[in-house]
């Protein structure tokens, strides 16, 4: 195929159509690459749940890759909770929403990353971009042929080690321990529910569908219910665990809290990852305090970002993948196909349609 694309010098060049078959890159005749990516931008801050209104998609015309600096073209992208409050604190209306995405590199001006190789990028959601390099990590050498290279925004990345760290630095979980973990189908509970098991604790799982619930089952969880449906989360926390929760691994907060919190062991340990149930807020939610339970029980809590242990993350990638390739840590996707449905895929993520890890494939 042939066609014509516009140069910066104003110039029209005949080229042929390229190599890694997006119609947005366009390889000259003299070799030259000229991109436009496809971004979504916050058009506007979201009030309340998020609106497809909220989300602009836009062309941007990328510059030539200089010397140290590499093209990307996105070939999966994540959607995330943090992604809701992140944006109040982190963006502007009118940025590139912020994001995680794995991409291979399309050109290169970079010895550090070849043409071919994949990385983790902290790009955006873009379907292009050129990165001198200081936002992308090069995906782990010895990724297998057949695990996904999509597992590296799930179970062996960011997630996964968010399940980890919350464990073993937060929780400092033992074996014999009971574990109770919220929105447990997600992309974090389901890991932190596994790695618990692996370790030999007693793992409690809440979800919000029988569908999520028989997953729980399926990963090996002991007990796991449908907070949604049980008539009372009291009683269902009492029934699962009647002796309490050692660790509570905390993914959703508000009055999912209000009602756990009670039922936690003297020196139970919270690690206090999320707070889903309260990132569309327009007024904060007040609810019971925690105090007086914290104090008789002598009770830990401390939140955390999964960024404070990044200079273990090569250790604990490597720990993940081989528990993945030996079957021991399961790691299922919500997949939706087609960058244009990002905005969708996110507030799908929002709303809990996802079993896993939300991905989408460009
Ligand atoms: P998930 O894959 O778990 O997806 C979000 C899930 O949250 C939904 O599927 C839904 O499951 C549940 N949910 C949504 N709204 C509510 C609500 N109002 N009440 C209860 N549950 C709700 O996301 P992740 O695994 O990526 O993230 C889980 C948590 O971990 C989030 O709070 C996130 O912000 C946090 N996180 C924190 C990090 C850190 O460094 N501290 C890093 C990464 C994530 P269901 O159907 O079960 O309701």
């Amino acid at each position: 195929m042939t066609g014509r694309v516009k140069v910066k010098e104003g110039k029209w060049h005949v080229h042929d159509s390229v190599c890694c078959g997006r119609e947005f890159v366009k390889l000259l005749s003299t070799k030259r690459v000229m991109v436009q990516a496809k971004t979504w931008v916050l058009k506007q801050h979201f009030e309340g749940f998020p609106k497809h209104t909220d989300f602009e998609l836009k062309l941007e015309q990328l510059s030539e890759p200089r010397d140290g600096e590499v093209l990307l073209e996105a070939v999966f992208l994540s959607v995330d909770p943090y992604m809701r409050p992140f944006s109040r604190v982190r963006m502007q209306a009118g940025d590139v929403m912020i994001g995680t995405q794995v991409a291979k590199v399309i050109q290169s001006n970079s010895p550090s990353f070849p043409v071919g190789c994949h990385v983790v990028g902290r790009c955006g959601w873009r379907t292009h971009t050129v990165s001198n390099g200081s936002d992308i990590t090069k995906i782990l050498d010895d990724w297998p042929q057949d695990v996904s290279l999509s597992h590296a925004l799930g179970a062996i990345g960011m997630p996964g080690l968010t399940a980890l760290y919350g464990l073993e630095e937060v929780c400092a979980i033992k074996s014999g321990e009971t574990l109770l973990v919220n929105a447990a189908a997600g992309a974090v509970g389901s890991v932190a529910g596994q790695i618990a098991k692996l370790k030999g604790c007693k793992v409690v799982g809440s979800a919000g569908s029988d569908d999520k619930v028989a997953y729980l089952k399926e990963l090996g969880f002991d007990q796991a219910f449908n907070y949604k449906t049980v008539p009372s989360l009291e009683e269902a926390l009492k029934n699962a665990s009647p002796e309490g929760y050692d660790c509570y691994f905390e993914n959703v907060g508000g009055p999912f809290s209000s009602v756990a919190i009670p039922q936690m062991k003297t020196f139970g340990r919270i690690a206090v990852c999320g707070g889903i149930s309260l990132y569309n807020d327009t007024t904060p939610q007040t609810g019971p305090y925690p105090h007086l339970q914290m104090i008789f029980k002598q009770l830990k809590m401390e939140g955390f970002l999964v960024g404070r242990w990044e200079h273990k993350n090569v250790e604990s990638l490597k720990r993940m993948l081989t528990w993945v390739q030996e079957g021991k840590l399961k790691c299922k996707e919500h997949v939706t196909v087609g960058f244009e449905n990002m905005p969708a895929a996110f507030m799908g993520m929002l709303r809990g349609e996802n079993i896993g890890k939300a991905i989408v494939k460009v």
